[in-house]
């Protein structure tokens, strides 16, 4: 079977290049042409010798998504609908801030968790992403914008749930962060889980990376309703993994609370919100629903969110309402998957 060279880190490309008896500075030759110029073919890697790119093509390859379809919002959000080798389409989202680019991307060919007010959690789980489809994302996305740097955040807020196919995702953000990858500041990579607490735990002992937990619910009974993780781990074993999460000076763990009418956005629920995440240093993102036919539930008012947010900070939490980003797209939060898997 072929290696595929954008699923290695820095020693196991040293190790490959050393097992076919070439020196390790070959191996930082290769990444620098995978991750920094970001080619697509042995045949790019013209300072490398003949008889090694003769072995390239014989023993490795390298991971490339076809890109069938991408979509501009009216806001300048962008989707990418990419096509796997096996045929599974998947979705990333590029969302230019003021002078830089956030890039949303995919860890699973659908999602097993089953959340009620997500699209993707509606066609199920069909598989994981390897490490090398989940960093040529964003490989993909860089090369199709002018200025490539301009990429600074990276967060794993696509299609499926990062943390249940933990390796693959551990492997691409070594590969995001190292200084031969794509050389990203940890601090800049978010990665935003339903609730896998043993998950949650592994990340923090393992990876110094942001966490962002998708809350939606400021008690077991609405989260157990909404989300169906929480009756395996409820609140007060995911709160207490967020408790001991470790954060450097100044950070804090992202809340993401999707507001739903009727279900989760009333003055008590704000209330009991600031009960549950005392004492924890977070920011809490309030994401009213965006609506979509496949998904039985409505947004609340404008003025209720305003309520809710206000209610928050009145308890000095940060609280912001998050803006729906290329909602017209199906780009935006719990929008994705509606065509990468039909
Ligand atoms: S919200 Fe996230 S974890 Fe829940 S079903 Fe959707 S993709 Fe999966």
């Amino acid at each position: 079977m072929r290696i595929d060279l954008k699923g290695l880190d820095t020693q196991e490309t040293e190790q490959w290049a050393a097992d076919q008896g070439f020196e390790p500075f070959r191996a930082r030759q290769i990444r620098q042409w995978l991750f920094k110029k970001l080619v697509s073919s042995f045949d790019e890697m013209t300072n490398l010798p003949k008889n090694l790119r003769a072995i390239l093509h014989e023993k490795a390859l390298i991971t490339a998504l076809e890109c069938v379809k991408t979509q501009e919002s009216n806001d300048g959000t962008k989707k990418y609908l990419f096509r796997l080798k096996d045929d599974y389409l998947i979705e990333s989202v590029l969302i230019p801030e003021q002078n830089h680019y956030t890039c949303c991307i995919s860890s699973q060919v659908g999602c097993a968790m089953d959340c009620r007010f997500c699209l993707t959690a509606k066609k199920g789980l069909r598989r994981n992403l390897s490490s090398s489809e989940i960093i040529e994302q964003v490989i993909h996305v860089k090369r199709s914008i002018p200025n490539q740097d301009q990429i600074r955040n990276i967060v794993f807020m696509g299609m499926g749930e990062p943390l249940a196919n933990y390796e693959a995702v551990k492997k691409a953000i070594i590969n995001l962060m190292n200084d031969d990858g794509l050389n990203l500041s940890k601090r800049r990579i978010t990665l935003s889980t339903c609730g896998l607490v043993p998950g949650i735990n592994r990340l923090g002992r393992e990876m110094n990376i942001k966490l962002a937990v998708s809350l939606n619910a400021p008690d077991d009974d609405i989260r157990d309703a909404l989300m169906p993780i929480n009756r395996k781990y409820p609140l007060r074993e995911l709160l207490e993994a967020c408790r001991t999460f470790p954060l450097h000076k100044g950070e804090r763990i992202t809340f993401e609370y999707v507001l739903i009418k009727g279900i989760n956005d009333q003055d008590q629920h704000a209330q009991d919100l600031v009960k549950l995440l005392a004492g924890i240093r977070s920011k809490i993102n309030l994401i009213p629903l965006n609506p979509h036919k496949g998904i039985p539930m409505l947004p609340p008012s404008e003025e209720t969110v305003l309520r809710f947010q206000d209610m928050l900070i009145k308890k000095h939490f940060t609280a912001i309402v998050r803006k729906s980003r290329g909602s017209d797209i199906l780009a935006a939060c719990g929008q994705l998957g509606s065509e990468g898997l039909d």
